[in-house]
């Protein structure tokens, strides 16, 4: 199931390229592997993935310890300042730094590893109440605070779009967090780069791709639905 369904995305991947008249390498698919067992990483590992997304420390911890030490691992959910060790060497990317005390909680672990860790800021294009992530006009505040801690590199923005039965109804969002990416960028901060933008899930991420995604992270679409009951 999990290589047929590989085998879907990346062909939709493909074709929303070619719309966008983008390469395909130019998308990074994450699997988001959040709730799944080992097993059926292994089985996406075998259809030749490598990069994974997971929204828990312990459990990132857990599949990152069992798993081959190859894999590369996005860290893609809420994190607390109190689980910043276990994502800190082992994630290769924290996608969802939304405050300066998080910030400078992996600016404190990742001297104490003598580390540096690439991180995305993460965004709130719609606004909604539940979702973390920061408004349009905090973002670029926080990437210059960031920007100054020196064990950490700012190397783009990440956003969630709403949950909508069309993903059309997502076009906006993404063209508002790649538009605000190229406004930061044309601002030339030190040691931030926006070379990523980390958007599009299992039910818009082609809409996310013609509007500029680098990475994609799909779950649903990968692994299938996701039992929270166990
Ligand atoms: C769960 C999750 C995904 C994947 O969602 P699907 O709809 O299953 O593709 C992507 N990004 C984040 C931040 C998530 O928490």
């Amino acid at each position: 199931m999990i290589k047929e369904n590989l085998e879907v995305v990346e062909n939709n991947i493909r074709k929303a390229c070619d719309r966008a008249g983008r390469d395909y390498d130019s998308v990074t698919l994450i699997c988001v592997s959040k709730t799944k067992p080992v097993e059926m990483i292994e089985e996406a590992v075998e259809c030749g993935k490598r990069e994974f997304g997971e929204n828990k420390a312990q459990e990132m911890k857990e599949k990152y310890e069992i798993l081959p030490k190859d894999l590369v691992w996005h860290f893609i959910g809420h994190l607390q300042t109190n689980k910043v060790k276990y994502v800190v060497g082992r994630a290769s990317l924290i996608h969802s730094v939304d405050t300066l005390h998080l910030a400078e909680a992996i600016e404190a672990e990742a001297e104490k590893k003598d580390l540096t860790v690439d991180v995305l800021i993460e965004v709130n294009v719609a606004g909604e109440k539940s979702k973390f992530g920061l408004t349009t006009q905090e973002t670029e505040e926080l990437v210059r605070g960031v920007s100054k801690l020196p064990h950490i590199r700012v190397k783009g923005l990440m956003t969630i779009a709403p949950f909508v039965e069309d993903a059309e109804e997502n076009r906006g969002i993404f063209r508002a967090l790649k538009d605000l990416s190229v406004d930061i960028a044309g601002k030339n901060i030190d040691n931030v780069s926006m070379d990523i933008l980390s958007m599009g899930m299992t039910n818009d991420y082609e809409v996310a791709i013609e509007e500029g995604a680098t990475h994609v992270r799909v779950g649903t679409g990968i692994f299938g639905e996701r039992d929270y009951s166990i």
